[in-house]
C-alpha cells in the first residue's frame, strides 16, 4: 500500500482532511512511493491558529534559551544525518552525498541563528538632547510563512525557519509537494529539541494552501523560493494583503572563462556546477562563456571529454556523479527544450536524451547534454532549463562576455575564471547579478553573509540568511526617552529638532 504522509500542526503529525492528494515519486524507479495530502484553506487556518497561540510565549523566552533549542536541534539532525540524507535522496533523486550537502548548508544557517542573542542587539544613542536617550530594539513579527521548492528540501526550509524562529516568530512551512518527507522529519526533530508545539508547523499542499497563506490576515511575512513566475505572483499577492515578502526565483548562471584562466580548473568547475544534482540547482552553471576563439576551442575539447566520462546512476549509487530528475514532467520539459535548441540551430555536441539506466528503465534519468554555438536570441539561452544541459556561448572579447550576464533577465549568480586580479575585480564590480564567484563556480555565500539574486531572480529588498534575515523577520521599534530631572521648559508647539 502507498505510504500516506501528513501535515505537522500543533507539535504532531496530523492526517490530511481535504481528500486531495499528490503523488511523491521514487525517481530511481519511477514508482509512486507516497501520497502527500493537499491542505484545504481550513487546514491552513488550523496551523495558523496553533502558531498564533504558541508565538507569544516563545517570543517571551529570552534569546539565549531560544538559541539553546536550536543548538539541540543541530545535534539531533547531525545524529540522523545518514538516514535523513537517504530519505531526501529517495524523493529528490540527488545523490546521498549531495543530499548531505543540502542538509549541511541548512544547518550552517541554524548555526548562524544560534547567535541570536548577539544578532538581536539594538542601537543606543545617549544624550541626543538634554536628558534624552534614543534606543531601538528588534521585535518579532508574529506568525510568518515559508513556501519552498523541491530542489533543496532541507536547506531552504531551514534558511527560512531558523532565523525566523530564533527571532521569536512562529513559522508555517509549505514545502514542495514533490519531496515533503524531510521537512516533516525536521519538524519532529524541532519538537524533540524543545521547540514548543505550534512554533514550527508544516502544511503540505498546492496552490490552494499557498493562496490560503497569502490571504491569511495573521501571517505577517512570506518567504518564497521557486520559479520566477510564481515568485512574482507570491510577491505581488502577499504585498496586496499587507505582508512583507521576499521571493527568490529562477536563474541562468554564466561562467566566464578568460583566455588566461587555468582551463582544466575551469572545465572541472563547469562540469561539477553544470551537471551536479542533474542541473537542478538555482546556482547551477548553465552557460559557459569562453572569451576568444582559441579559448573556446581548447575549452570545448576538455568539456566534451569530461561530459562523456560522466557517470549517471541511481541516487544511492556512491559512484554516480548525478542521479535522476525529480519527476517525469521535469524530464519531458528538459527533453523538449533540448529539441528546441536543435531546431534553433545550436550545435548539440553531446546528446543525453536517449540515456537509459539498465535495470531502472522507468526511472527519471537523462544523460548529460552539451550545446555549442548557442546565441542570446535562442530560447535555450533565455530560459532556465533546470536539467543536465550546459550551453556554450562563445564571446569575442571581455566586453561581450560581461554584457551577456549583465543583460540577461535573470541575475542570480555568475562566475569568472581568470588569473588576472584586475579583470576579476572590475568584473565583480560591474556585472549586474546578485552573487559573483571569482574562480569559484557556485558562489553561494556562507551563512553569515546573505544570499539573493537580482532582476527576475529575486523580488523584494532583503536577502536570505545573514544579517538581512534578522531584519526581514523582525520589526524595529525606536524609543526616545527623556528624564528631565528638574528641567522646566513649558509647553512647546513646534516640532522637536536638534537645533
Ligand atoms: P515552483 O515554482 O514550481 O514551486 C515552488 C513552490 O511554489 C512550491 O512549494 C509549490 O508548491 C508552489 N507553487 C507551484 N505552483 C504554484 C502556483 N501556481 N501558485 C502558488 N504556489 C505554487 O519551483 P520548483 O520547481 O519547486 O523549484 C525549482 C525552481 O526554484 C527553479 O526555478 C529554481 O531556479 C528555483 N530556485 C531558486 C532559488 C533561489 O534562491 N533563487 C533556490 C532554489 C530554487
Amino acid at each position: 500500500m502507498t505510504n500516506e504522509l501528513e501535515h505537522f500542526i500543533g507539535g504532531k503529525r496530523v492526517a490530511g482532511t481535504s481528500g486531495s492528494f499528490g503523488d511523491v515519486f521514487d525517481p530511481n524507479t519511477g514508482e509512486v512511493q507516497a501520497r502527500v495530502p493537499f491542505a484545504s484553506a481550513d487546514e491552513v487556518t488550523a496551523a495558523v491558529d496553533d502558531a498564533a497561540k504558541a508565538q507569544p510565549a516563545w517570543a517571551a523566552q529570552n534569546p539565549q534559551k531560544r538559541a539553546r533549542v536550536l543548538m539541540r536541534f543541530l545535534q539531533l539532525v547531525n545524529d540522523e544525518m545518514d538516514s535523513l540524507a537517504r530519505l531526501l535522496s529517495s524523493e529528490h533523486g540527488k545523490t546521498v552525498a549531495d543530499a548531505k550537502g543540502d542538509i549541511q548548508r541548512g544547518l550552517e544557517v541554524v548555526e548562524f541563528a544560534c547567535g541570536i542573542p548577539h544578532l538581536l542587539k539594538g542601537e543606543y544613542s545617549e544624550s541626543v538632547g538634554t536628558g534624552i536617550d534614543v534606543y531601538s530594539m528588534r521585535q518579532p513579527l508574529g506568525v510568518v510563512a515559508g513556501i519552498t521548492p523541491f530542489n533543496f528540501p532541507a536547506m531552504i526550509p531551514l534558511w527560512k525557519a531558523a532565523p525566523a524562529i530564533a527571532c521569536g516568530n512562529a513559522f508555517v512551512l509549505k514545502p514542495s509537494e514533490r519531496d515533503p518527507s524531510v521537512p516533516l522529519r525536521l519538524a519532529e526533530l524541532f519538537v524533540e529539541a524543545g521547540l514548543p508545539p505550534g512554533v514550527f508547523n508544516v502544511v503540505n499542499g498546492d496552490k490552494t494552501a499557498v493562496d490560503a497563506i497569502l490571504t491569511e490576515p495573521r501571517i505577517e511575512a512570506v518567504g518564497f523560493v521557486g520559479s520566477s513566475s510564481i515568485a512574482e505572483y507570491i510577491y505581488s499577492t502577499a504585498a496586496a494583503h499587507g505582508k512583507r515578502a521576499q521571493c527568490f526565483g529562477g536563474a541562468k548562471n554564466h561562467l566566464i572563462v578568460m583566455p588566461d584562466a587555468d582551463l582544466d580548473q575551469a572545465a572541472d568547475a563547469l562540469i561539477g556546477a553544470g551537471y551536479g544534482s542533474a542541473g537542478e540547482r538555482c546556482m547551477a552553471i548553465s552557460v559557459a562563456v569562453p572569451v576568444g576563439e582559441p579559448t573556446a576551442q581548447a575549452l570545448m575539447e576538455k568539456l566534451v571529454e569530461r561530459v562523456n566520462r560522466l557517470k549517471i546512476g541511481t541516487s544511492f549509487d556512491e559512484s554516480a556523479d548525478f542521479g535522476p530528475l525529480v519527476t517525469p514532467q521535469a524530464v519531458q520539459r528538459v527533453r523538449d527544450l533540448i529539441g528546441v535548441g536543435v531546431e534553433e540551430g545550436a550545435e548539440l555536441v553531446v546528446d543525453g536524451r536517449d540515456f537509459r539506466l539498465e535495470g531502472h528503465e522507468n526511472g527519471f534519468f537523462l544523460g548529460a547534454s552539451l550545446f555549442d554555438h548557442v546565441t542570446p536570441d535562442m530560447r535555450i539561452y533565455q530560459e532556465e532549463i533546470f536539467g543536465p544541459v550546459l550551453s556554450v556561448v562563445r564571446a569575442a572579447d571581455y566586453d561581450e562576455a560581461l554584457r551577456l550576464p549583465t543583460e540577461h533577465e535573470y541575475g542570480n549568480g555568475v562566475s569568472i575564471f581568470t588569473r588576472d586580479g584586475d579583470a576579476a575585480r572590475e568584473f565583480a564590480a560591474r556585472v549586474n547579478t546578485g552573487m559573483v564567484g571569482v574562480n569559484v563556480p557556485i558562489p553561494v555565500p556562507i551563512a553569515y553573509h546573505t544570499f539573493g539574486g537580482w532582476k527576475r531572480s529575486g523580488f523584494g529588498d532583503l536577502n536570505q540568511h545573514g544579517p538581512d534575515s534578522i531584519r526581514f523577520y523582525t520589526k524595529t521599534k525606536t524609543v526616545t526617552s527623556r528624564w528631565p530631572s528638574g528641567l522646566k521648559e513649558g509647553a512647546s508647539f513646534t516640532i522637536p529638532t536638534m537645533h
